[in-house]
């Protein structure tokens, strides 16, 4: 597969998160509420999630701004349900590594588009765009937020 093919794969993936957010909405039961805001661009993002026995077992998404600050919170979206926190926080730590935010080896098999994030793994050409790299963190940073406030109720 040719490097335009996986760039033109990657823009189909990222668009049809944008236009199909997975789990819009809101959550109506004991759930915790985090918000994130990227100003640089002027992304907003919205999540509710429930936490039981240390596993996510719903989560729904808000937000508004660029298709990628939104397609990155929908691919998260599908990718922590179910999830244990400390799963979680390894995917979190893997994406960070794809995206250059955090130092280390990259994980990603580029020549296997999906092979360890799954559609995540669409926004790596992002990292070529510094700017946008505050987009598609915002989700997993509001996400870092929630995950916080669960830590300190728990406790
Ligand atoms: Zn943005």
């Amino acid at each position: 597969m040719g490097m335009s093919d996986l760039d033109e794969l990657y823009r189909g993936v990222i668009l049809d998160h944008y236009r199909n957010p997975r789990r819009k909405g809101k959550i109506a039961g004991d759930h915790i509420h985090a918000e994130g805001n990227n100003p640089s661009c002027g992304d907003e993002f919205y999540l509710d999630i429930v936490i039981e026995d240390g596993v996510v077992t719903d989560a729904a998404m808000q937000g508004q701004g660029c298709s990628i600050s939104q397609a990155s919170g929908s691919m998260m979206m599908e990718a922590i349900v179910g999830k244990d926190v400390s799963e979680i926080q390894d995917l979190a730590h893997k994406f960070r590594l794809m995206m250059t935010i955090e130092e280390g080896d990259n994980p990603v098999d580029e020549s296997r588009p999906g092979a360890v994030l799954g559609d995540l793994e669409a926004l790596q050409g992002v990292r070529k765009f510094p700017v946008r790299i505050k987009c598609a963190d915002l989700a997993w940073t509001t996400l870092a937020d929630a995950l916080e406030q669960a830590a300190a109720t728990a406790s």
